[in-house]
């Protein structure tokens, strides 16, 4: 019997342990560190052997193949151990996909993946075309192949870590919104080998297969253009949303336009026409347009006829704690943006605004360089919350800039406060918008607990 040894006991490494015994293999699961309750419950409902707190390397290094969770760096000591017995690693996605049926769109990027990802799920869903969802986002793909969910399309989204132990999975369609520097220190502080990584979503595509990505990003065509050297003939549909007058974008006149080229083999021949306004998508914000032409080409490659495409752009509710939009109270709008854990983020959302703002920023500080918001905040914001069980870094940083242009500050150390004060700032016709550029270890769980009750408060107003 083939042996499996399956580092990490989350999610993914839960899925893939169930998995690989329904698919017998003699299976054993370690963790450095604690495994949480539900997931002890799982591995013991299907008498799966763990260990916690520790690896007992004999008994690791004696396995034929590792399924590796993706939060585990190359650079361990048990990765290492294995790779020096040359024992294969593997991720969870590289595993299930030995046993999936039906074809797949997987999506990366540093930015847009969970939102691209939804919107695609939702546009094949509405569509009527039988569609799992898997990957970074919810359940995990092996558990789910193991309860024997089969589906023509599985939506994927897809890290760069995962990207990482993927050798033979191939995408039918892949998507790559845009690539900037994340995680280096993951790479090496090498930038290159992270953009190496993220290339690896159109590693095995064929020609059949196609490969949609963002024109304009620094990376991705020339990046293309090696591959291409090394021989990857996949069908590449490169989109742009600088106004412009080519067939895949946005052109002048703020449309939407989406031409698929004739001969596109993935389920169309015929070509299809999309055309929608900016202004009639769901989501908002200039990194939504993006977004949005990636999972419409998406969708239109899979076979979704563009009517349907078009609706769906227009009717997504978008993803929780992504610019959330959450009440309106006496005249002010809340908009939840818990997920703005850095400051590009907070950028794109104050981009979005399109009304005077009260924003409210603040958490656990990553060595944030604030004044690349400056120029939007002096153009946007009537007001800066801080949020934040210490706020003296804000106040270092904006203090100056806020007086200088004659924006309120305000100091807050709980939600309740925060958005009370925010009240108080905003004036009819505002928007206060919660876009922290920082993680929220401070004063909460995590970013979904801190949107969570901000929504909570807002609501109360
Ligand atoms: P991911 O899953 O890659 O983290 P999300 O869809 O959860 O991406 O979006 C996270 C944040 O990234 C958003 O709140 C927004 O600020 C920013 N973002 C989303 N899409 C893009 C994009 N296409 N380009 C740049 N930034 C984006």
């Amino acid at each position: 019997m083939k042996k499996i040894v399956v580092l990490g006991a989350g999610e993914s490494g839960v899925g893939a342990a169930i998995l690989a015994q329904q698919k017998g293999y003699e299976v054993f699961v370690s963790d450095a560190g604690r495994i949480k309750d539900a997931y002890k419950a799982m591995l013991d409902a299907h008498q799966l052997p763990w260990e916690e707190g520790q690896h007992t390397m004999a008994r690791i290094v004696d396995a034929d193949e590792c399924v590796k969770s993706p939060g585990i760096p190359e650079t361990a000591p048990v990765v290492q151990a294995l790779v020096e017995r040359q024992v294969p690693i593997i991720g969870e996605l590289e595993f299930a996909s030995r046993f999936l049926h039906g074809q797949t769109i997987c999506i990366t990027g540093s930015n847009g993946k969970t939102t691209t990802t939804s919107l695609i799920y939702y546009i094949l869903q509405k569509a009527g075309f039988s569609v799992a969802l898997g990957g970074n986002i919810g359940k995990s793909l092996a558990l789910q192949v193991a309860e024997g969910e089969k589906h023509d399309w599985t939506v994927l989204e897809v890290s760069s870590f995962q990207l990482d132990t993927m050798y033979d999975f191939r995408a039918d369609i892949s998507v790559l919104l845009n690539i900037t520097p994340d995680h280096l220190d993951r790479y090496g502080y090498v930038m290159q080998r992270y953009v190496d990584s993220k290339m690896r979503i159109i590693r095995n595509q064929r020609r059949q297969d196609c490969f949609i990505y963002w024109r304009d990003d620094e990376y991705a065509a020339s990046e293309l253009a090696k591959r291409r050297a090394e021989g990857n003939a996949v069908t590449a549909l490169p989109f742009t949303d600088a106004p412009q007058d080519g067939s895949f974008g946005c052109d002048r006149d703020g449309m939407m336009r989406i031409d698929v080229p004739e001969g596109l083999t993935v389920r169309m021949e015929d070509g299809a026409q999309l055309s929608i306004p900016v202004a009639e998508l769901s989501i908002p914000g200039r990194h939504n347009v993006r977004n949005c032409l990636a999972a419409a080409m998406a969708a239109l490659a899979a076979g979704v006829d563009a009517d349907t495409v078009k609706e769906c752009l227009r009717t997504f509710p978008g993803v929780e704690h992504r610019l959330e939009f959450v009440c309106e109270a006496h005249g002010v709008r809340y908009v939840n943006d818990s997920k703005a854990t850095n400051v590009d983020a907070c950028h794109v959302a104050l981009e979005a605004q399109t009304t005077p703002v009260v924003l409210i920023v603040g958490g656990t500080d990553k060595g944030n360089n604030y004044s690349t918001l400056f120029p939007l905040i002096s153009r946007k914001c009537r007001a800066i919350v801080f949020l934040g069980a210490d706020n003296s870094t804000l106040h270092k940083a904006f203090d100056d800039f806020a007086a200088e242009h004659r924006i309120a500050i305000a100091d807050t150390h709980s939600m309740p406060e925060c958005v009370a004060v925010a009240a108080g700032l905003a004036q009819a016709g505002d928007t206060v918008l919660l876009s922290p550029c920082c993680a929220s270890f401070d004063l909460f769980q995590n970013m979904g607990h801190r949107g969570r009750l901000f929504k909570e408060e807002a609501r109360k107003l």
